[in-house]
């Protein structure tokens, strides 16, 4: 069996050691005669399963106890709706706009109370992430952000000073990936496909104080969007995504195994890196994102035509690397190099990169 080079942004590479173990329990789990897809959420063996998957995340990013660990359904998107619904308590809050994902968090906002656009970088489509030109207001009920922006390739090293406002982060696509400081945000959440377990669920990490009231916008709000409640019922309001959220718990072990994500954030950066650098010495690529946003997951890059573009990826298949074409809100190329991308998937890349531009390079010159 050839296991291919999977650069998707996702759903993405899932670590084959986990893909493996979750075969072997397929049938019976553990000796309970059943595999998880077939258990009750009410069941003492799946109530094992979820609390040792919170318990591995909150390991990984040292998450202090006042902090709640939901594992939700609807992707990150509904949480462009949650956050909203349960944080608008004065109805006025702010977006720093990086990217389609929070252009789209800010109009969902915008449907529910006043959310100001506080910087966007669309004016310049988005080549790298926006920053506050002047303090915030401290009467804002949070500040947003999309920490990684996936289909641009950026990503803010540092988080804008929000003073004593609460800052709310999309972290979907560097879950994991590296370390962050959970005590720094209000609330961060991420759509597991990209680098945190299969499509279907959402981890929602918030402090208790910001939810205990209920939601915000409670008349409005759907029951099962109401962080509180979702918190108290330890994400089993109904019937969670009982497969999905076993498989996180995989992934969050296998991150622990791996180093933690100190560990991760020091591999990711040194395999990446290469990536960067090839694209950078060569007169051929050209990368989107402007160099001192750089995502530490998301490398976007295209050659001199679109035409080539789509040659390169045609050929990539070839050599077994997949899911390198850019997203279609900005084409080119892009390479997603998630925590299960090996750095040897990366070296294939790069070498690929060379024969093309090598096979190409006297086209390129005559256009
Ligand atoms: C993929 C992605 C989303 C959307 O996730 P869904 O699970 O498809 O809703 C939102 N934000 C970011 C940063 C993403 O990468």
């Amino acid at each position: 069996m050839a296991r291919v080079y999977n650069f998707s942004a996702g759903p993405a590479a899932m670590p084959e050691s986990v893909l493996r173990e979750a075969q072997g329990e397929m049938l019976d789990y553990r000796g309970t005669g059943m595999s998880v897809l077939e258990m009750s959420h009410r069941s003492k063996e799946y109530q094992a399963i979820i609390d040792d998957a919170e318990a591995a995340l909150r390991e990984l990013y040292s998450i202090p106890d006042d902090y709640r660990v939901l594992f939700l359904q609807g992707g990150a998107t509904l949480q462009f709706a949650g956050v909203p619904m349960n944080l608008m308590r004065t109805g006025h809050a702010g977006y720093l706009v990086s990217g389609g994902w929070s252009k789209k968090a800010w109009q969902e906002a915008a449907r529910y109370g006043q959310a100001d656009v506080l910087a966007s970088s669309e004016d310049t489509h988005f080549d790298h992430v926006p920053t506050l030109g002047a303090p915030v207001s401290q009467d804002l009920d949070y500040v947003y952000i999309c920490q990684n922006e996936t289909v641009f390739g950026t990503m803010y090293r540092a988080l804008p000073q929000t003073g004593s406002v609460t800052l709310v982060s999309d972290v979907s696509s560097m879950f994991l990936s590296c370390p962050i400081d959970v005590t720094r945000y209000g609330l961060v959440y991420a759509g597991a496909q990209k680098n945190g377990g299969p499509a279907g669920v959402t981890v929602v990490i918030v402090r208790d104080d910001l939810i205990q009231d209920g939601p915000a916008l409670a008349d409005i709000t759907p029951t099962y969007m109401g962080y509180k409640l979702q918190a108290d019922k330890g994400s089993m309001y109904n019937t969670p995504n009982t497969y999905g959220i076993y498989l996180c718990g995989k992934i969050f072990r296998w991150v622990l195994d791996g180093g933690g994500v100190e560990a991760m954030g020091e591999r990711n950066w040194s395999k990446v890196q290469p990536l960067y650098d090839a694209i950078d010495q060569s007169p051929f690529y050209a990368g989107y994102a402007q160099p001192q946003d750089r995502s530490i997951a998301n490398v976007t890059f295209h050659t001199p035509t679109p035409e080539l573009d789509a040659a390169f990826v045609a050929g990539a298949r070839e050599h077994g690397i997949v899911n390198i074409k850019g997203h279609r809100s900005l084409g080119g190329l892009r390479a997603s190099c998630y925590n299960a991308v090996s750095e040897e998937a990366v070296s294939a890349l790069i070498s690929y990169m060379g024969e093309f531009e090598a096979a190409h390079a006297a086209e390129a010159r005559s256009l």
